[in-house]
């Protein structure tokens, strides 16, 4: 074939994504909606899961449903030969404010990347792999897949998210969430006071300790609790508190020396009250997420021909820093997580996203998104001096 006719040929391919991703779109949107009316937390996602397996198959993947000894994972494969492209779907929602983080959408963008590459590659080209993850919101599925197999012969991985504003590089920290109780004695707190050990008063000097600790952190570095019991009446000596904390840090490194500064913060407040402390990790932590430069460029150019504008990457790095499962996966395969606009005034977490994540405008700017998604794998598919520029730089960044 000639370059021409070889330019030609992506071109097709890349049309004809697109128009399946569109032929599939009031399906997907469907799906959608009904996975925003039945948020899940997670591990819990069994509604979701089952309407996108069920769709999946009447498309004509070979799915395999509670995947890797999770009931609520899933792998749909399409196509076959190499190389194998995994396309990430979540589906878990918070709780009380439902699918404020927008997962909805994240579910059917998974699908509807892997219906466009399914009918571009047909059979020979490549294959590519939907991989259902579940419990993105602090259980870490990705983190138990990895463990268990699913990305061991897959060359890269992708998937999208939404936010208030398109950018194909994501500004993602590593993460470990802890557990805190105290356990002290209770007292009557007027008439014989001096007889309690103050749980309460541990958490508070904790609480404060870290907040004092945070003049020293680095200006990565997040560390964010709540007080989930305080006690059960004032004339009660509290003999039992405890407490949630995420802390968070650039890049895994620089995340075990935070902890053992918040850790300390948490040891002396049960040193000075005489309370005996419980401190568990409650999660697999995650990682950063190690931006594949190739693949995000390459999502950035797509995604500014179907009309929308991504943030550079130097605006992207500098931005709103969050933590996600992905990743992990980022340090075992190739991957992007480009973060796609949706139109809303309200930051994920809140109820004015979850509002948001159902409206027809981001239905349809998770449909562009998903385009330029399948057009970036079918850049690796079918140019392989590409995919070998993606993993040459995965290499790279590995060494480093
Ligand atoms: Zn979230
Ligand atoms: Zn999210």
């Amino acid at each position: 074939m000639t370059a021409n006719s070889e330019l030609n040929r992506v071109e097709l391919l890349r049309a004809v994504a697109a128009q399946v991703i569109d032929e599939a779109s009031e399906e997907l949107r469907r799906i959608s909606l009904d996975i925003h009316a039945h948020p899940e937390l997670n591990f819990q996602e069994h509604h979701a899961h089952g309407l996108l397996t069920d769709y999946l198959e009447s498309k004509g993947f070979d799915v395999t449903r509670g995947a890797y000894e999770m009931p609520t994972a899933f792998q749909a494969v399409a196509g076959s030969g190499s190389p194998t492209i995994a396309v990430m779907c979540e589906y878990d929602a918070l709780p009380g404010i439902g699918h404020a983080c927008g997962h909805n959408l994240i579910a059917i963008s998974g699908v509807a990347t892997a219906l466009g590459l399914k009918a571009a590659l047909g059979d020979g080209s490549g294959t590519v792999v939907v991989l259902g993850s579940p419990a993105e919101e602090g259980g870490g599925g990705k983190v138990f897949m990895i463990e268990r197999g699913a990305f061991e012969n897959v060359d890269a991985a992708m998937m999208l998210h939404p936010t208030p504003g398109d950018a194909a590089w994501a500004n993602v920290i590593a993460i470990q969430s802890v557990e805190v109780d105290y356990f002290g004695r209770n007292a009557h707190a007027s008439a014989f006071p001096w007889m309690g050990i103050n749980a309460l008063d541990a958490m508070v000097m904790a609480y404060n300790g870290v907040s004092l600790a945070r003049q020293q952190m680095r200006p990565t570095d997040r560390v964010h609790g709540v007080i989930t019991r305080g006690g059960l009446k004032p004339n009660i000596i509290p003999d039992h508190t405890s407490a949630e904390y995420f802390i968070r840090a650039k890049n895994p490194e620089e995340l075990e020396e935070l902890k053992v500064k918040v850790k300390a913060c948490f040891e002396a407040a049960a040193l000075a009250t005489g309370c005996r402390l419980e401190y568990r990790e409650t999660n697999r932590p995650y990682t950063d997420l190690v931006n594949n430069d190739h693949m995000a460029g390459a999502y950035a150019g797509h995604l500014a021909g179907l009309g929308a504008v991504s943030a550079s990457r130097e605006q992207a790095l500098s931005s709103v820093a969050a933590s996600t499962d992905m990743g992990n996966v980022s340090y075992v395969v190739p991957s992007i997580h480009p973060m796609f606009g949706i139109p809303t005034m309200a930051g994920n977490h809140t109820a004015g996203f979850t509002d948001a994540a159902a409206t027809p405008e981001a239905h349809a700017a998770t449909i562009r998104a998903s385009k330029a998604l399948a057009m970036t794998a079918l850049d690796l598919y079918l140019q392989p001096e590409r995919m070998e520029a993606a993993r040459a730089e995965f290499n790279a960044n590995l060494r480093r």
